[in-house]
């Protein structure tokens, strides 16, 4: 409490807050940072989100009049926003590594930086922590943040609809439509916000019923052709290529989802999707049970993440992809059965 008293004494005065989050959007990066826009200026503060890249346009919803400041796209904005802030609201994310480039010009900022988070082992760069490695989602960690605030200073008002809908959005695919993670807080909020009047299935309808025809075949694809599935690793592993991405008219966020698939199958444990990019492919792992990805993402990918969800990088040919992974699996499990 008293770390949220701090918070809410140190925003008092503040007008040019910004809220980043990290690369490649998701819904609870969204959701988490026009979540606590709305509520931030529901209660008189200047607010500009800030992200490395543009979000997925199933998330268009929750940013209407596409205020979203994607600095890929806009430099030149993004700096001056950055550089006029009086505090920084990171979200979503441990490390300024996250950012991209980003993060060399919020590093520079004088603005107090916050962050709001659930990814384990945050690193020191930021002013006030508030980190739940527990929670659900960052939506989870600002929602029941946002309630300290208003214990610690009764003139805030509360969550509003606009501002539910965000949350709740980052909730519902944070938790894979409420089947990872959850614990009975999140549980709590869903009903909460329910309350407040959301119409659950706009939202599950806005974020999961709006692909394109190319986007389903290829997760028919995906699942026919192009999943294989190691019995004696535990292991599932799916490859996009370059080729592929042409192939279907891939669209950044078409693959959401694909890499839980391989998990659904008895006797897998840990599941992989690899992406082909431009100088680097793309690790996304899922497992299930005690197996953790975040450290094994760490050890091998340059990445890191949640205990059964975690991402990362690898710098290698997409040919040799399948064998890096098959390798790691196995150095990994020798590791931890040491
Ligand atoms: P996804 O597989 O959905 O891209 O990512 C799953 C989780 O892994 C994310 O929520 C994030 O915590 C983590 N993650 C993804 N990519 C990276 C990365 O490049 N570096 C780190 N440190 N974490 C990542
Ligand atoms: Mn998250």
């Amino acid at each position: 409490m008293e770390k949220i008293k701090n918070f809410v004494s140190l925003l008092a005065d503040k007008e040019h807050v910004v809220i980043i989050s990290h690369v490649n959007p998701d819904g609870d990066a969204i959701g988490s940072a026009t979540g606590m826009k709305k509520f931030l200026e529901a209660n008189g503060k200047g607010v500009q989100v800030v992200v490395p890249n543009k979000y997925p346009q199933f998330l268009d919803f929750l940013d209407p009049d596409g205020r979203i400041i994607a600095y890929k796209d806009d430099m030149l904005r993004a700096e001056t926003v950055l550089l006029s802030a009086d505090m920084i609201i990171c979200m979503d994310f441990n490390s300024l590594k996250r950012i991209d480039d980003l993060g060399l010009l919020v590093a520079k900022t004088k603005a107090p930086k916050i962050l709001i988070d659930h990814h384990l082992q945050p690193e020191d760069s930021f002013d006030i922590i508030f980190s739940d490695p527990a929670a659900s989602s960052t939506c989870e960690v600002a929602y029941y943040l946002i309630k300290g605030m208003r214990e610690a200073d009764g003139s805030l008002s509360p969550v509003n609809l606009d501002s539910g809908i965000s949350f709740y959005t980052g909730l519902m695919t944070d938790t894979n439509n409420f089947a990872n993670s959850v614990r009975p807080q999140t549980f709590r909020m869903a009903c909460e916000l329910l309350e407040l009047g959301i119409d659950k299935e706009d939202v599950q309808f806005k974020v999961y019923s709006g692909f394109r025809e190319e986007r389903m075949r290829m997760m028919g694809y995906m699942l026919y052709e192009n999943m294989k599935i190691f019995p004696d690793q535990k292991a599932g592993f799916m490859l996009i290529t370059k080729e592929l991405k042409e192939k279907f008219k891939f669209n950044d966020g078409d693959s959401e989802g694909f890499v839980n698939l391989a998990l659904n199958i008895s006797g897998v444990e840990v599941s992989a999707l690899f992406t082909e990019a431009d100088g680097y492919v793309k690790v996304s792992l899922r497992s299930k049970g005690d197996f953790s990805v975040n450290s094994m993402s760490r050890a091998f990918f340059n990445g890191g993440g949640h205990q059964r969800a975690a991402g990362g990088k690898i710098y290698i040919p997409v040919d040799e992809v399948e064998e890096y992974f098959l390798t790691s699996l196995e150095k990994y499990r020798h590791t931890i059965c040491k």
